[in-house]
Formats: C-alpha cells, sequence, structure tokens
C-alpha cells in the first residue's frame, strides 16, 4: 500500500474535523497548537498514512496536501 505525508496550512484550519473523520487509517487529529485564527489546527500524530487524498477531498478550506511517500 502507498505510503504517504501531510502538510497542513495551519492559519487555513479552523478546527472542523472534518478529515479527522474522513481519514480511514485515524492518523489525524486536532493538535494543541492555535492558530492566527484562534483555532487548533488537525496535526497527523502518527504513522500509517496511505496517501488516500480523503482528508483533503473533505476539507472545506484546502488546508491540507498530501504527499505520496515513494519505496525504495
Ligand atoms: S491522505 Fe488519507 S490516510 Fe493520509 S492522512 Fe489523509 S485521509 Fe488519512
Ligand atoms: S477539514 Fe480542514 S479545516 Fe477542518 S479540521 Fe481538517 S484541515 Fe482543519
Amino acid at each position: 500500500m502507498a505510503k504517504g505525508r501531510i502538510e497542513v496550512s495551519e492559519n487555513y484550519c479552523k478546527s472542523c474535523g472534518l478529515c479527522v473523520a474522513a481519514c480511514p487509517v485515524k492518523v489525524l487529529r486536532i493538535s494543541d497548537k492555535i492558530n492566527a485564527k484562534g483555532h487548533r489546527p488537525v496535526e497527523q500524530y502518527k504513522e500509517g498514512c496511505i496517501a488516500c487524498g480523503m482528508c483533503a477531498m473533505s476539507c472545506p478550506d484546502a488546508a491540507i496536501e498530501v504527499y505520496r511517500i515513494e519505496e525504495e
């Protein structure tokens, strides 16, 4: 299965949680950080992202970019 990682544009995230719910492997969570708008941005907190793109597609604010990690 593909491996991936995500990057969150933290200041675009409004902590709605849609991406957390959408992730099939449950590697996302609302972080303890506070962004410029006073929201807690999402973070990937453990390995296991499969680069499926569901989080990015579910985000109403386009705050997530998904990257596929090429296997060695
Ligand atoms: S790309 Fe898929 S597996 Fe990776 S964090 Fe997003 S929803 Fe989860
Ligand atoms: S769906 Fe987008 S705005 Fe909502 S918590 Fe996830 S990254 Fe933040």
